[in-house]
Parts: structure tokens; C-alpha cells; sequence
């Protein structure tokens, strides 16, 4: 029987509410597709600040280095984050900390527009065409947000006569900087994942004015000759942005510099409708000895401390982000569409959480965050 270690980071919030939903879907996969799943549960983020005085705890980390993925909640809490210094805050100690010492460089957030959710997509029915299924896949350790120089200076205005002025002005600098390297690794998981879809890769950049964008398109048509079953179109990123609104089942993988996807991500978001419906993944190398690929799993929402302890949040998102750790890290393709499939058959059902209920729709039924993974169980089996 094949068996997975997973570290378990609930974390703060509904992290623990959501957390415990994934991991029940999980022991159904467990007992339908013969597999073992051991789950090495850890504090993270405010948990882990009470636990052992850190967002990150020693023992965690250690666990996080032993196992074959991570399956992440949220972290931070608004009114406590505000009480301590900022990098020792939960989502930069913790989150932004595991992202870097595992060198996770490529995030992936696929958004879906469910039949039967249409109400909370803010496009027109003419404009979802036919569907919404789109995968961002965004660099995550280069790009714009850590290229050198990055600072602030000052500086002395110069009159017109050439003389200093009198005021002191501030001038700040940040660096797009990418390499070939870095481009080839985020392309190949491109378009790898594209093969587990519809096969169509479409390439962000701004090439027509950035340095950086001509090698990012030199590059990934490259990389592309050894994908000749995908089909790679090529982008601008202002576009994009308008692609996405104009005729968003167009696309099908969108591969992004690293903030081309923050931005693109959010956008494509906006149009599912609900945080709590948008599962992401972060990879990191494919190991040699185990031939999994290092990752780690967490809905694109926070803690939501609003409605934490409550039994109202959507664990949809955690449940789905178990279904591409199964997909991505173990390559259970199988096991990860059936959750993908059981999550479809839910919806469909009108099972609903608050977030995506539709108040004018009689047929919706509004459940509680365990009765909604106890359908997904249900429809899993
Ligand atoms: P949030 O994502 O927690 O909440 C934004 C809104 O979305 C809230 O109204 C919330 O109720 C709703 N929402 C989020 N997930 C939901 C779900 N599963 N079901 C139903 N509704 C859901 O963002 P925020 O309020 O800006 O941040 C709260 C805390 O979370 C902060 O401390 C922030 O730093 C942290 N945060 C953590 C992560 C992370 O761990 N990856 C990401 C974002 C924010």
C-alpha cells in the first residue's frame, strides 16, 4: 500500500474548522483508493506563538522536513498580528518563512466558475461563454518583488539653473530581474500541468517594452518544442487583464512572471465568486530519491476571523487544496478528480455555505462547514 507522510498546519481562524473537513475527505480517499495517509499534525502562526513562543516553531519546521507535503490552513489574527513586530507576524514568519526555506517557486491557483454558481461570478452570462476553468501559475521567488537594488533614497531637487534646491525628495527603486534558469523551471511545470488539462498554455509578458519580457518569450518557446502536444500562445499582460474579463474560457493555464500572477490571480479569482471555493498549491523541485514534488497546499483565503468557531466557514477551498497535493506531489490523478468530481456533485446538489448561497435561488440548501464535508464525503463514496 502506498503511503504519504503529510505535515498538517491548521493554523489560526477557521484553519482548524476547514483543516479538520480535508482531513476527513482524505481518510475516505484513504479507504476508497487503498493508500495511507500519515498526518503529522503541527501548531503554525498564532497556534504556534502560544505553543512554543514562534509562528514557526523548531519542531514544525523539522516536521515540514521530513514529510512528503505540507497541508497549510491560514495563519495571523488582525487584533493580535497589530501586537507584535512585523517580522515576527504570522503570515511572514511562518507562511512567507516555509515558502522560502523550501524554495517553493512556483504557485498555482485554479479558479472555476461551478455550474450552478454562476450568480456569484460578477460577468455577465454572455460573457462566462462556455465556462470559466483557468490555472494561474505565477513565479514566485524572482520577478519584480526580489530583484537588487530594491530601496529608498533621498535626494536634493536641482533647480532649473542647476543649482540644489531646497527640498529633500524620497526616490524608490525596484528591480525586475529573471534569468533563463528560473524561466525554464516555472515553463516546464506549466506545461506540464496544462497536459493534465485541456493542453492549452498561454505565456504572460509585457515584450514589447521590458527586457525581461523578451527573454521570458524566448524562453518559454523553447522550453515549449519539448511540450508539442500543448498549444502556446503568447500574451501581454494588459491584454490579459482584459482577456480575462472580455472572454475568460479562452484560457486554460496562464503562466505569469511573479507579479503579472499576483495581479492575474486576483482577478481570476474575483470571477469564482468566493474565497472560500479557491484551493493553491506551491512547488518546489521534484525530489530524486522520492520522486515527489515538495509542496505545499492552502486555500487562497485567511484565517477569516470573523466567522472562525462558528461552523459557517467553506471548507471547499481546504478540500480541493488535499485534491491537488494528491494530484501535483503524489501524482494520484485518480483519487485527486474524484474529490475534484465529488466537489462538483455537492454543488450541483445545491449544498451550499453561506459564502455561496444564493438568497433569491430556493433551491440552495445553506449547511454548516462539517455537514459540507460530510457531502463531499458522501459523494466521494
Ligand atoms: P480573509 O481571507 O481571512 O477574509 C476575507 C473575507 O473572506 C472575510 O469576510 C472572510 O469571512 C471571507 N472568507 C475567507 N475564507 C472563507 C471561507 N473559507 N469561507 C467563507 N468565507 C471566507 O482575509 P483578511 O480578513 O484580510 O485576513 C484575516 C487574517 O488572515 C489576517 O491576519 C491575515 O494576515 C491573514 N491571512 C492569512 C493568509 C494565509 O494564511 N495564507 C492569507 C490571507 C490573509
Amino acid at each position: 500500500m502506498k503511503k504519504y507522510q503529510v505535515a498538517v498546519l491548521a493554523g489560526d481562524g477557521i484553519g482548524p474548522e476547514i483543516m479538520t473537513e480535508a482531513l476527513k475527505v482524505l481518510r475516505a480517499v484513504e479507504k476508497k483508493f487503498g493508500m495511507e495517509f500519515d498526518f503529522q499534525e503541527r501548531p503554525v502562526g498564532w497556534a504556534g506563538i502560544d505553543a512554543a513562543g514562534k509562528a514557526l516553531p523548531e519542531d514544525t519546521l523539522k516536521t515540514c522536513t521530513e514529510v512528503d507535503a505540507i497541508l497549510f490552513g491560514a495563519v495571523g489574527l488582525p487584533g493580535r498580528d497589530a501586537t507584535i513586530p512585523k517580522e515576527q507576524r504570522p503570515e511572514r514568519a511562518a507562511l512567507l518563512a516555509l515558502r522560502k526555506h523550501f524554495e517553493l517557486f512556483a504557485n498555482l491557483r485554479p479558479v472555476r466558475l461551478y455550474p450552478g454558481l454562476a450568480h456569484s461570478c460578477p460577468l455577465k452570462d454572455s460573457r462566462i461563454g462556455s465556462g470559466i476553468d483557468i490555472l494561474v501559475m505565477r513565479e514566485l521567488t524572482g520577478g519584480l518583488y526580489f530583484g537588487q537594488p530594491k530601496k529608498t533614497e533621498e535626494y536634493v531637487e536641482v533647480e532649473e539653473d542647476g543649482t540644489k534646491g531646497k527640498r529633500t525628495l524620497l526616490r524608490a527603486t525596484d528591480t525586475m530581474v529573471i534569468d533563463t534558469e528560473e524561466i525554464e523551471r516555472i515553463a516546464h511545470v506549466g506545461f506540464k500541468a496544462a497536459r493534465l488539462r485541456h493542453k492549452k498554455l498561454a505565456s504572460i509578458d509585457k515584450a514589447n517594452v521590458l527586457e525581461n519580457g523578451i527573454l521570458w518569450r524566448e524562453v518559454v518557446t523553447e522550453v515549449a518544442k519539448m511540450y508539442p502536444d500543448v498549444q502556446l500562445t503568447h500574451v501581454f499582460v494588459d491584454n490579459a487583464a482584459m482577456q480575462l474579463i472580455l472572454n475568460p474560457s479562452q484560457f486554460d493555464v496562464l503562466l505569469c512572471e511573479n507579479m503579472f500572477g499576483d495581479i492575474l490571480s486576483d482577478e481570476a479569482a474575483a470571477l469564482a465568486g468566493s474565497l472560500g471555493l479557491l484551493p493553491s498549491a506551491s512547488l518546489g523541485e521534484t525530489s530524486g530519491q522520492s520522486g515527489f514534488t515538495f509542496g505545499l497546499y492552502e486555500p487562497a483565503g485567511g484565517s477569516a476571523p470573523d466567522i472562525a468557531g462558528k461552523n459557517i466557514a467553506n471548507p471547499l477551498a481546504q478540500i480541493l487544496s488535499a485534491a491537488m497535493m494528491l494530484r501535483y506531489s503524489f501524482k494520484e490523478e485518480a483519487a485527486a478528480k474524484a474529490i475534484d468530481s465529488a466537489v462538483e456533485k455537492v454543488i450541483s446538489a445545491g449544498w451550499r455555505t453561506g459564502d455561496i448561497c444564493c438568497e433569491e435561488d430556493s433551491r440552495d440548501k445553506v449547511i454548516g462547514t462539517s455537514q459540507m464535508g460530510d457531502a463531499v464525503v458522501a459523494a466521494l463514496e
